[in-house]
C-alpha cells in the first residue's frame, strides 16, 4: 500500500488499494469557499445522507465542465483513485474523479481478492529487524479488520491452509503464524491452528499423501475487489464528488504559480470516450492514480520524466470449484522458483495464482502460455 507523494508539482502518484491522501489537509482551508460558483458543492454535501441516489452521468459531466475549479482532480478510478476521491470529498474538498474505462476495470478487478495482513512481510520484518516492514504489517492488519467491519457484504475472513512436508517446518511455520496472530492483537480474525495429516487431506485430498506431515491454518480476509471499488466510487459520488467513467485525461493543464513563479499543473483536458467531446477540468491539485499508467500521465507533465513504474504481470487461472473446499484456501509458500501460489475458493470456482513476471503495459493484458503452464505445474 505504498503511496508516493509529489513526483513533481502537484501531482501525486498512488500505488495501493486503500491509500489515503497524504498532504490533503493542506487544502482543508478551501472548504466552503467558492461553493456558489459551480455545480459541485462538496463541502455542503458532506452532512447529507449518504444513501441518496448518485447523480446521472450526464449530471456528473455537467459538474465537471461547469465547476470553475475543483480542489482535487483524481485521475484513475481504481481502488487508489476512488479511495482518494472518497477521502477528499469527505474532508469537504471539492472533488472530481475521472476514469477512462469502467471503474475498477484495471488492476483493481484482477487481484487475488485477499485482504492481506502481510504474513510474508512479517517474516521479513523479523529476519531483517526491519521496523518499517513491521509497521506496514500492523497497518495492513488494522485495515483488514476495518474492511471486514465496514463492508461485511463484500468481504469475509478466509482460513488458509499451509501444507507442511517436513517435520522441522511445523514448529517454524507455527511460530511465524502465531506471531502474525499476536501482532494482529484485537484485530486477529480467528486464532491459527495446526491440522493433522488426515484432517488436512480431508480438506485437500489431492495433496501428496506420502510426504505430507500436517498443516497450519491461519486467517486472512477475502473481498470482492471490483464491487468494493465500485461501492467506494458510488459513495464518493453520493457525498458530492463529480465522478465520471469513460472520461480519459489526454493532457494536463498548466499555469504559473504566483508564489513561486514556476509552472504548475492546474487541471486536465478530458475526453469523453463515448462521444469524443473534450473539455478542461481545472483543479488546485491533481492526483495521478492511474496504476500501471502512472508514467504516461507523468510524461504529460514533463516529457523527460524518468519512468518510476516497473510493470509486472500477475496471472490467475480459474478452475472448477471442486478443486478447493468452499471455505478454505491453500497457500504454497515455496514454489519451484520461490514464488508464493494461492489456491482460493472464489464464487463457487477455484482461482489459482499468481505469477509475477515483467511485462509491457497494455490496456487488456492476456496471460502467456508460459504463465498458465507454470501455475498448472505448481498446482499439480
Ligand atoms: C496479480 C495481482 C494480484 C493482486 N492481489 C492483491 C490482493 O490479493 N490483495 C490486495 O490488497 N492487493 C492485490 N494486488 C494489488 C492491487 O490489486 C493494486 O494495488 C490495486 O488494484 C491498484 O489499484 P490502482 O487504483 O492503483 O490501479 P488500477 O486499478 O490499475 O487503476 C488505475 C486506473 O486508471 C485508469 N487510467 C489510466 N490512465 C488514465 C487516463 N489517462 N485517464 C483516466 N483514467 C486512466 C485505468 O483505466 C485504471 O482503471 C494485486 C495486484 C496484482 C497485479
Amino acid at each position: 500500500m505504498a503511496f508516493q507523494k509529489a513526483v513533481k508539482g502537484t501531482i501525486l502518484v498512488g500505488g495501493g488499494a486503500l491509500a489515503s491522501v497524504l498532504g490533503l489537509s493542506q487544502f482543508a482551508h478551501y472548504r466552503r469557499k467558492q461553493v456558489n460558483l459551480a455545480y459541485v458543492q462538496a463541502a455542503e454535501c458532506v452532512s447529507e445522507p449518504v444513501n441518496r441516489e448518485p447523480p446521472s452521468r450526464e449530471a456528473q459531466l455537467l459538474s465537471l465542465q461547469n465547476t470553475a475549479e475543483f480542489d482535487i482532480l483524481v485521475i484513475g478510478g481504481g481502488a487508489t483513485g476512488c479511495g482518494c476521491a472518497l477521502d477528499a470529498v469527505t474532508r469537504g474538498l471539492k472533488t472530481a474523479l475521472v476514469e477512462r474505462d469502467d471503474f475498477s476495470s484495471g488492476t483493481s478487478s484482477r487481484s487475488t481478492k485477499l485482504i492481506h495482513g502481510g504474513v510474508r512481510y512479517l517474516q521479513k520484518a523479523i529476519m531483517k529487524l526491519d521496523i518499517e516492514q513491521y509497521r506496514m504489517v500492523k497497518e495492513a492488519l488494522h485495515e483488514r479488520a476495518n474492511l471486514l467491519e465496514i463492508a461485511p457484504h463484500l468481504s469475509a475472513p478466509l482460513p488458509i491452509m499451509l501444507p507442511v512436508y517436513k517435520w522441522w517446518q511445523l514448529p517454524y511455520y507455527w511460530v511465524g503464524i502465531k506471531l502474525y496472530d499476536l501482532v494482529a492483537g484485537s484485530n486477529c480474525l480467528k486464532s491459527s491452528y495446526v491440522l493433522s495429516k488426515s484432517r488436512a487431506l480431508e480438506h485437500f485430498p489431492m495433496l501428496q499423501k506420502d510426504k505430507l506431515v500436517g498443516a497450519i491454518v491461519y486467517y486472512d480476509g477475502q473481498h470482492n475487489d471490483a464491487r468494493m471499488n465500485l461501492a467506494i466510487a458510488l459513495t464518493a459520488a453520493r457525498y458530492g464528488a463529480a465522478t465520471a467513467n469513460y472520461m480519459e485525461v489526454v493532457s494536463l493543464l498548466k499555469k504559473t504559480d504566483p508564489h513561486t513563479g514556476k509552472e504548475r499543473v492546474s487541471g486536465a483536458r478530458c475526453k469523453d470516450v463515448l462521444t469524443g467531446q473534450e473539455f478542461d477540468v481545472r483543479a488546485k491539485c491533481v492526483i495521478n492514480a492511474t496504476g500501471p499508467f502512472t508514467d504516461t500521465v507523468r510524461k504529460m507533465d514533463d516529457k523527460n520524466a524518468a519512468a518510476i513504474c516497473q510493470p509486472s504481470a500477475g496471472v490467475h487461472i480459474v478452475m472448477p470449484g471442486y478443486y478447493s473446499p468452499e471455505s478454505m484456501g491453500l497457500l504454497d509458500p515455496a514454489t519451484s522458483d520461490g514464488r508464493v501460489i494461492f489456491f482460493l475458493p472464489w464464487q463457487k470456482m477455484t482461482i489459482a495464482g499468481t505469477t509475477d513476471t515483467p511485462t509491457d503495459i497494455t490496456h487488456h493484458p492476456i496471460p502467456s502460455e508460459e504463465d498458465i503452464n507454470f501455475i498448472l505445474n505448481e498446482v499439480q
